[in-house]
């Protein structure tokens, strides 16, 4: 037995039948300084990063092997935060 804590984030899960079909957009680069709120786990290809810049929230995508990002529309924190969840449980991709 050890106790090596499990390094692992949360991972998204699959998308459900009817999910909401997010639009992803070219990453709009429009603030300098963005915080990532909250991450899914790194060990998988494509990552969703929660992020918070200049008072607003958006959701980021980041496939690891086509090197390709993209993000939503920026909204408000709380919608964004609201998105990343449903991303987390399949509701939306
Ligand atoms: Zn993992």
């Amino acid at each position: 037995m050890t106790d090596i804590p499990d390094f692992h984030g949360p991972h998204v899960d699959p998308p459900l039948p009817g999910h909401i079909k997010l639009t992803w957009y070219e990453p709009t680069g429009r603030v300098p300084r963005v915080r990532v709120v909250s991450h899914t786990c790194e060990c998988r290809e494509t990552t969703y990063e929660l992020c918070a810049a200049a008072g607003r929230g958006f959701v980021r995508r980041t496939d690891r092997v086509e090197e390709n990002v993209r993000e939503i529309a920026w909204t408000s924190i709380a919608t964004a935060t609201r998105i990343f969840h449903q991303i987390m449980h399949g509701e939306a991709r």
